[in-house]
């Protein structure tokens, strides 16, 4: 069958890839440290489930109004309100299935052939694929380890033409795990206000940060950059509620008016009781959020611990997500007993067969040089994989 040209762009998502790898082997009976998964291992807050168990047992189980409920609409108005000191009114706010929707409705209503979207690399993975399949270029803006991966306003100055639509602000970030300071912000938001370049700002790890840090959205800049802004969340992160499948966007009206229409064509509303259930998460779920954090920050620093314990590899503690990024660089040119392993896909692969460890490799966020190890899953998990992948990586030869 001859199909169109944008799905030869674009691969399955990778991490979601990787994931299902493990859940096979794990249901063929082999014992793998699954690190790959990007969403925490913490059940559902009871109230949420409580929630979702009342809008069954009430017969919310039909249509929606497309764009989502006014109730959840207020909610995240409310919290957007009381968080960040932001206003939105109600067409403003768009619930969809899931943040990647949220950001693919976006690609969808913004994108066009000729078009580019800059991505600081090392990006999260679905943001380039998004812009391919809608026929834009992802211009790539690298950032450096070393500086923390802070985007240098000058390269980012650089990379801007006529033909630049957006930006991908992400911090926290996954993978890395870096946030933004004030003045990175303010020099990314003067640069797209000069250009009239939309701020496409992800904020679903905003509530995993460490070290007493606090968010801080570029939205609340000034009202000049929130005009200019659409804030991505939603509740997969904050309330384990990956599976529930809900989104948000928040932004200009007129952008957010068609990616109403696209919606209301496309998938129509997200699950109604999945939208009950976010309006509690949203409503009462904050206390949940900050004892998961705490159990978080312990597993981080074991996790970042054990990587630099390990010689070859370097691993900067994340301020922010639940990732660790370790830096490999010093592990590629060994051999295992399936030859030399010369980049993160050949180490990611080797972990997984020979010590049934998943990792996601460092290419498809745009790094040569790193693996992706999630530690949103239990000690017991992070210790004994860490002890798998020292042991496995301690047998190659140089
Ligand atoms: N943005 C980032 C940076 C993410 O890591 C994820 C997790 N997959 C998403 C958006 C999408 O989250 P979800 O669709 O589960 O709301
Ligand atoms: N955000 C998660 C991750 O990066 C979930 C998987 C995905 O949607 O890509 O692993």
């Amino acid at each position: 069958m001859k199909l169109a040209a944008r799905v030869s762009r674009i691969t399955p998502s990778p991490t979601l890839a990787m994931t299902a790898t493990a859940k096979a082997m794990a249901a063929q009976g082999i014992d793998v440290v699954d690190f790959s998964s990007g969403e925490p291992d913490f059940d559902t807050p009871e109230p949420v489930k409580a929630a979702a168990e009342a809008a069954i047992r009430a017969g919310f189980t039909k249509y929606t109004p497309s764009s989502g409920i006014d109730e959840l609409r207020q909610a995240i108005i409310d919290k957007l309100q009381t968080e960040l000191g932001l206003r939105y009114e109600k067409p403003q706010i768009l619930v969809s299935c899931g943040a990647k929707h949220s950001l693919y409705n976006l690609a969808e209503a913004l994108l066009e052939a000729g078009d580019e979207i800059i991505i600081p690399t090392p990006y999260w993975v679905s943001y380039a694929d998004q812009a391919l399949l809608n026929d834009a270029t992802p211009v790539l803006l690298p950032t450096r380890e070393d500086q923390g991966y802070a985007i240098n306003p000058d390269e980012l100055q650089r990379l801007v033409t006529p033909r630049t639509k957006a930006i991908i602000v992400n911090s926290p970030c996954n993978p890395t795990g870096a946030t933004y300071d004030r003045r990175t912000l303010e020099g990314i938001a003067e640069i797209a206000v000069k250009h009239k370049i939309l701020i496409i700002s992800d904020e679903i790890y905003e509530k995993v940060l460490y070290d007493g840090a606090r968010h801080l959205s570029i939205a609340t800049l000034s009202p000049e950059v929130a005009a200019q802004t659409v804030i991505i969340n939603g509740v997969s992160k904050a309330y384990a509620m990956t599976g529930w499948r809900i989104g948000y966007a928040a932004g200009p009206k007129d952008l957010l008016t068609a990616m109403a229409n696209i919606q209301s064509q496309s998938t129509s509303n997200p699950c109604s009781i999945s939208q009950k259930a976010a309006v509690a998460a949203l409503r009462v779920g904050n206390p949940f959020t900050v004892k998961m954090v705490e159990e978080f920050d312990r597993r981080r620093k074991v996790m970042v611990e054990r990587l630099n314990g390990i010689p070859g590899i370097s691993c900067r503690l994340p301020g922010g997500a639940f990732y660790a990024f370790p830096n490999i660089r010093g592990v590629l040119g060994r051999r295992g007993p399936g030859g030399v392993l010369d980049s993160p896909t050949a180490l990611a692969n080797h972990l997984l067969k020979d010590a049934h460890v998943a990792v996601v490799p460092g290419e498809p966020f745009g790094s040569a040089e790193h693996i992706r190890l999630s530690y949103a899953t239990s000690m017991e998990a992070i210790i004994k994989g860490l002890d798998r992948i020292a042991t496995a990586v301690g047998k190659l030869t140089p």
